[in-house]
Order: structure tokens, then C-alpha cells, then sequence
């Protein structure tokens, strides 16, 4: 909606939102979506804020998808502040202190913001087949998403990966390779 164009996080350079992108073209580093602040700032309102759904698409204006239909969602975000009176006590500064518990998440993890992003914006631009290196928790957030939209999940992961990140990614429907090395060696697979 009011996506401008994505940039590199290192080196700036602009690259077209509109079509597939992986990582900058130039130098490999991951790439940030820019927006229309001003543009968004028409309906994202505090009023507005008010009425909408509790979760991360409350706040659709700066989030990358172009039409609606296209959000795979599983009720991501919205997770609940605790105040942390005692542990805030301990601190050597006065500090009102919030612990937000991301576990809450559909997936246990704050990975699932990423992935409804990533995998709605995969939905709006076509693709039937995603791929993730991962340890752990962008894995199982992956496979939940892919499999909510319907598309094929490879997921590579270290052997030593807990059991039960393979079992979620697995049960998901997800394909799951483990890989004996690091996640870096995983993602020399994924990027091959
Ligand atoms: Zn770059």
C-alpha cells in the first residue's frame, strides 16, 4: 500500500519492492522495506488503532503487502506486557520494567511476525516453494505459515537442532533436512 521501494541495509542501494527480491544484489545483506510514512500516516491513526484486529496486521500501512487477501495469518502478535516490579528492584537505576511475552505467538516464538510477513508477501508475488536455514524457531514459524498458505517449506537444519523444532517443522508438513555443520552451513545449502 504504501511501500516506496526496499534498500540495503548496508550499502543503500535501491531495489524494486514490486518483484522477487532475496538479498542485496550488490553486497548480500539483507534488505529493509522503505514506506510513505506521510501516506500512512492518513489512516494509521491513533483513532483508527482503536477498532482494529489485535494482531500485527493492526498496523497493515507499514507492512508490505499491496492487496489484503493476500495475508497468511495464524493471529500473530498482540502478546501481553507483565510488569516486572521485583526484577526491576534489582536494577541500579529507578525503572518501570515490562517483560513482553513473545511466547504467545502462534509458533512460541517472535519469529512469527517475520514469517507472516515474509510468507504473505511470497503469497502476493507467486511463489509455491519457500526455504529456510534455521536453528530452531524460524523454521517452525516457517513451516506453520507455508503450510496456512499451502506452499512447499524446505527447511535445513543443524543435527543438533532440539527435537521438538523438528517434530513441529515436521508435523507441519514442512521437509526437513538435517545438516551436519552450523546454520551458516545451512545456509550455503539454501543459497545453492
Ligand atoms: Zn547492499
Amino acid at each position: 500500500m504504501n511501500v516506496t521501494h526496499l534498500e540495503c541495509a548496508l550499502c543503500g542501494l535501491r531495489h524494486d519492492a514490486g518483484v522477487l527480491q532475496n538479498l542485496c544484489v550488490a553486497c548480500g545483506k539483507p534488505l529493509l522495506v522503505r514506506y510513505d510514512l506521510e501516506k500512512a500516516s492518513d489512516t494509521l491513526t491513533r483513532n483508527s488503532l482503536t477498532t482494529r484486529e489485535s494482531s500485527l496486521w493492526r498496523y497493515r500501512e507499514v507492512l508490505p503487502i499491496q492487496d489484503e487477501a493476500n495475508i497468511v495469518s495464524l493471529g500473530e502478535g498482540w502478546t501481553p506486557l507483565f510488569k516486572a516490579d521485583r526484577l526491576a528492584a534489582t536494577l541500579p537505576v529507578k525503572v518501570d520494567l515490562f517483560i513482553k511475552d513473545e511466547g504467545q505467538n502462534p509458533t512460541q516464538s517472535f519469529k512469527a511476525r517475520g514469517m507472516t510477513a515474509a510468507i504473505s508477501m511470497a503469497k502476493e508475488l507467486g511463489v509455491i516453494k519457500v526455504a529456510v536455514p534455521s536453528a530452531g524457531n524460524a523454521a517452525g514459524a516457517m513451516a506453520a505459515y507455508a503450510a496456512k498458505a499451502g506452499m512447499d517449506a524446505h527447511i535445513f537444519m543443524p543435527s543438533d537442532t532440539p527435537h521438538a523444532n523438528i517434530v513441529e517443522c515436521e508435523q507441519t508438513g514442512a521437509h526437513v533436512t538435517l545438516v551436519d555443520g552450523l546454520i551458516t552451513d545451512c545456509g550455503k545449502i539454501v543459497a545453492e
